[in-house]
């Protein structure tokens, strides 16, 4: 198994480092599964002030992270190894999934290209940028949180990241439906019961039982993954 390395772009690289040093990712990295870098933009500058946005042409509200700092720092990282993916999050971009976190978890080195502001400079998005991956149909005034969450969905899907190598593949999503209800002791709280079934030590009713729940669930809460 070798590591997968993930290079964080950003122009507010503070924002990384609590959740990437925390819990599973900060596991993952510890049993040398994934490695993080991050990289502030603003180092990449030419102007002195390290600025790394201007306005658009043709007018229009904000800023944009402007060509130069980005095409500078991903042609270093590219002249340094190859990257399986250019990744910029984007609201515009296909919507991230199950499936998409379980395709990244199997590449070596990937970068992830957050925008701030009005976003950035079409040109990188046209020359650099090999996939634009959205975390939903809403707008985030930057790509640092999406950019954790491909990160944390990519990094628990490692082998070896989970304590149990077996609960990842358990999760909902994980086989086209949700999980089943869950419980944990005591098997009576405040008169509310697990049910029988999960008390009983049969495996084969067990197992029949999550199925046969993890389908009602799915059809009750989620239609549409039945489809
Ligand atoms: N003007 C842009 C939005 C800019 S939001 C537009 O209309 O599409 C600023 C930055 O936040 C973006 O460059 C992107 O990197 C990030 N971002 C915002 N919402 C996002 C989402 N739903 N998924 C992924 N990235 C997002």
């Amino acid at each position: 198994m070798s590591k997968i390395r993930i290079d964080f772009l950003s122009t507010l690289p503070d924002c990384f480092s609590s959740v990437l040093n925390t819990g599973i990712l900060r596991i993952a990295q510890e049993k040398n599964l994934i490695d993080f870098h991050i990289h502030n933009l603003h180092d990449y500058s030419d102007n002195k002030f390290g600025h790394i946005d201007d306005t658009p042409y043709g007018g229009g509200a904000g800023m944009l992270i402007k060509c130069q700092p980005v095409f500078d720092c991903i042609n270093k990282l590219k002249n340094e190894r190859d990257y399986d993916e250019i990744i910029y999050v984007t609201p515009e971009g296909k919507l991230f999934d199950q499936n998409m976190a379980n395709e990244l978890s199997l590449m070596k080195s990937i970068i992830i290209l957050s925008g701030r502001y009005k976003g950035i400079d079409q040109r990188i998005r046209d020359s650099l940028i090999t996939r634009e991956i959205s975390i939903g149909d809403y707008v985030l005034s930057g790509g640092e949180l999406p950019s954790l969450v491909i990160a944390d969905a990519i990094a628990r899907l490692i082998p070896g990241a989970l304590g149990d190598s077996e609960s990842a593949l358990t999760d909902s999503h994980m086989d086209g439906l949700l999980e089943p209800p869950q419980y944990t002791r005591p098997a009576i709280y405040n008169g509310m019961e697990v049910p029988k079934v999960l008390t009983s030590g049969n495996h084969k009713l067990i197992t029949e039982w999550k199925e046969k729940k993890s389908r009602e669930k799915t059809n009750k809460l989620r239609p549409d993954m039945l489809k």
